[in-house]
Parts: C-alpha cells; sequence; structure tokens
C-alpha cells in the first residue's frame, strides 16, 4: 500500500484487513461447473409484481431524489410493517431512515454513536461488516467468542465478562450469518435488561427476521426497556429477494434517528428512488411470495443440515437465515484447507468460518439459498472429498 510519490491513506483503513470471503469468491468465478454454497444472496429473482412496480415508476418519470429520510409512503409502511409484525412504533416522519441496505444502516449507526475508543460488544462469529464497521468509525470491536454447544447464543455473562467503562453498545444480529441461530425472547430481554443498568446502546441487525423457521422471531426493540436504546437495522435484500435494489431502513428514538439522518445526507443524500418504489410495492403485495420462499429455504435447511450430519460433519439445525454452519474438525484439516481443497477437488464453494471471526476456526459456512438439486450434488461431491482424507 505505500507509494513513496503520495502519502500513506489513512491507518485506518491500512489496518483494515479485506474481506475472507471475497478471495473465494474470485477463483470460483474463474473456474467451470462450480457449485456455490458460498454466497449469501437468495437465489430467487425478486417478485414479479415488485419489478413490475419499479417500471412503472420509471415510466412514470419518477426519477428524482426523494426526502432525505426516504419517501414518505414507505417510511409509513414500513411503520405499519413494523407494528403489525412485532407490535413496535415507529414514528414514519422522524423515526424511521431508508437506507442503502442494512449495510449503510450499520455504518451511520456506528458513526453517530461512537466517539474515538468507544467499545461495541459484538458476538462472534459474526457478519464480516460488523468489526469493519466498528473500527471505521473509530471505535473498537470487542469480540466475544460463542460457541455451537452454546448454539452460538450470546449470553449475558459472556457480555459482563467482555465490559469495560469505554463499552458504548452492543451488536445483536440475530437470526445470524453465518450461524443461523437465533436468540430466545427472554435471553433477549436479559440483554436488554444489561443494556439499561449499563446505559448502553443495542443495534439489532435483523435482516434475516422473515427466514425465522422454528418458533418466532423477536425484535429486540419491542422488549420492555429496549426502544429508547435500540437502533432497529432491517432491509428487503433477503426477505423479498431484492440484494441488488439496495434497500434498508433504520428506526431509532427522534434525537438518534435525526442524527443518523444528518450523516446520511452528508454521505448518501437519499436512496434511490426506484428501489424505494419497489421496496413500497413489497411491503404491499410482497407478504405470499415471502411465505413462499421461506417454505423452500425451510426444505433447503432440511436436506443440508442432514445431509451434513450424515457425512460426520456436526451440524446443529439453525433456526433462521439461510446458512448451516457445520464442525469440519472430525476432518483434521482447517477451515481454509478445508474451503480450499474442496474447491479445488470437487468444486465444491464454501465460506471458511475463519472469515466470520473467533469461534469460526473449526467451521465452513455452506450456505443453502441455492436449488434442492444443487445442494444434492454438492452433498455427493463432498462425501467424495471426505471418503479421500485420510483422517476419516
Ligand atoms: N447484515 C447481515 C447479517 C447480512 O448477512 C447482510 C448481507 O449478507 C447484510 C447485513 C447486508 O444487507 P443489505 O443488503 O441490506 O446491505
Amino acid at each position: 500500500m505505500s507509494n513513496e510519490a503520495t502519502p500513506p491513506l489513512s491507518r485506518l483503513v491500512r489496518e483494515l484487513a479485506p474481506s475472507g470471503i471475497r478471495k473465494f469468491f474470485d477463483v470460483a468465478a474463474s473456474m467451470q461447473d462450480v457449485i456455490s454454497l458460498g454466497v449469501g444472496e437468495p437465489d430467487f429473482v425478486t417478485p414479479w409484481a415488485i419489478r413490475e412496480a419499479a417500471i412503472n415508476s420509471l415510466k412514470s418519470g419518477h426519477t428524482n431524489y426523494t426526502s432525505t429520510y426516504g419517501d414518505l409512503r414507505l417510511r409509513t409502511a414500513i411503520a405499519k410493517h413494523l407494528d403489525a409484525m412485532y407490535g413496535v412504533r415507529y414514528d414514519p416522519k422522524e423515526e424511521v431512515l431508508v437506507t442503502i441496505g442494512v449495510s449503510e444502516g450499520m455504518d451511520v449507526a456506528m458513526r453517530v454513536l461512537l466517539d474515538p475508543g468507544d467499545e461495541v460488544i459484538v458476538p462472534e462469529p459474526c457478519y464480516v461488516s460488523y468489526k469493519p464497521c466498528v473500527a471505521l468509525a473509530g471505535g473498537v470491536p470487542v469480540g466475544v467468542e460463542t460457541l455451537a454447544s452454546d448454539q452460538f447464543r450470546i449470553s449475558v455473562e459472556q457480555i459482563d465478562a467482555a465490559w469495560t467503562p469505554r463499552t458504548k453498545a452492543i451488536l445483536l444480529g440475530y437470526p445470524s450469518n453465518p450461524t443461523g441461530a437465533t436468540m430466545p425472547r427472554e435471553a433477549l430481554q436479559e440483554i436488554v435488561d444489561y443494556a439499561v443498568r449499563k446505559n448502553l446502546y443495542l443495534i439489532s441487525d435483523e435482516i434475516y427476521d422473515r427466514l425465522t423457521y422454528d418458533g418466532q422471531h423477536t425484535c429486540v426493540a419491542a422488549l420492555p426497556g429496549a426502544w429508547e436504546r435500540t437502533i432497529t437495522l432491517n432491509g428487503f435484500s433477503k426477505a423479498y429477494a431484492m440484494t441488488g435494489w439496495r434497500i434498508g431502513y433504520a428506526c431509532a428514538p427522534e434525537p438518534i434517528l435525526s442524527a443518523m439522518n444528518k450523516v446520511h445526507n452528508y454521505s448518501i443524500l437519499c436512496a434511490p428512488i426506484t428501489g424505494q418504489m419497489a421496496a413500497l410495492e413489497a411491503l404491499k403485495v410482497g407478504e405470499s411470495s415471502v411465505v413462499d420462499m421461506v417454505g423452500q429455504y425451510n426444505q433447503r435447511r432440511r436436506l443440508i443440515v442432514e445431509g451434513l450430519n450424515r457425512l460426520g460433519l456436526d451440524c446443529h439445525m439453525p433456526q433462521g437465515a439461510f446458512y448451516a454452519f457445520p464442525s469440519i474438525a472430525r476432518t483434521g484439516l482447517t477451515a481454509e484447507e478445508f474451503a480450499e481443497r474442496l474447491l479445488f477437488d470437487e468444486k465444491v464453494a464454501v465460506v471458511p468460518g475463519t472469515a466470520f471471526g473467533r469461534g469460526g476456526e473449526k467451521h465452513i459456512r455452506c450456505s443453502y439459498a441455492t436449488s434442492l438439486e444443487k445442494i444434492e450434488i454438492a452433498l455427493q461431491r463432498m462425501e467424495r472429498f471426505i471418503k479421500k482424507l485420510p483422517a476419516s
């Protein structure tokens, strides 16, 4: 990165590690006949009615900026949706911000909450962007390792052990990427009570809320004591198969949300209007598609988890999202070795658990956002791969 002719890039950026996922995607993309269990996005196309609404909005000439907060009709629909789903109330005028996906929401949340050196507790293994977002905002991510034997759930005791006087917030991301873990309501309530006692913020990434298979999703902000200290992040990418439209939202009490809007206003201005129109339609007519897609993910979940366990790769049943996170400990390989050799020997792409931080060392992430047929073939190839390993 150093170039004597120009000054160095910022220290924050120089110290940032590149994503451990990208490397595998780039190699896999250059190969033929690869079955990818690597990608974290729906294999479905956005439902037609949603695409059509976007086409019609373009035909009608809607090509302008919207309010920085987002189109008020969309914000109103988001507030109604959250109220209907979880009984959590946000004022669409002041407490809902339409963002460029949860990605932007997370970045802005950190920039608004953190002063240099402030610490954020992050359960690991976790989504690849969480810790970099904290660091880029000048904060310090404090990873707390969660274990397969605890179903990758974090406890108040673990949080308390990681707490310091610099702790400002706890980042929760359930259902979890990469583990598929969810948190029972009572366990989340304990974390909320702890945050109240210690006066901490909660940032809750609930992008996989609709992809909850067993039981009900708990919206953190709906829990007693949580609302005033919680930033809820969610979006359209996963539930409605809308990753490329780049629409998400942040909800929080007015003082936090207006601060977020200030940052968003200067750096983004507003989310793209065509995506906003599509998202509005998704909330109007997308429900049956969500139910249908979730049903399909659920079938795939059972197939892949049963298959992995049959191969001796211990895998707890993920309760949400679309990832299985089996242990590869019995193979004697590291996660990186396993992923690399599986890709080169059998052309199956998975992500080494190390890409998601501590607790991922002996795991791989297998996305089941792909067809049943492809999952079957991937399992057959993995079986061949494992049979050839000397350790098994
Ligand atoms: N949060 C989690 C846990 C994710 O897995 C992803 C994408 O994979 C994102 C956020 C980013 O979502 P968006 O497309 O809304 O930016």
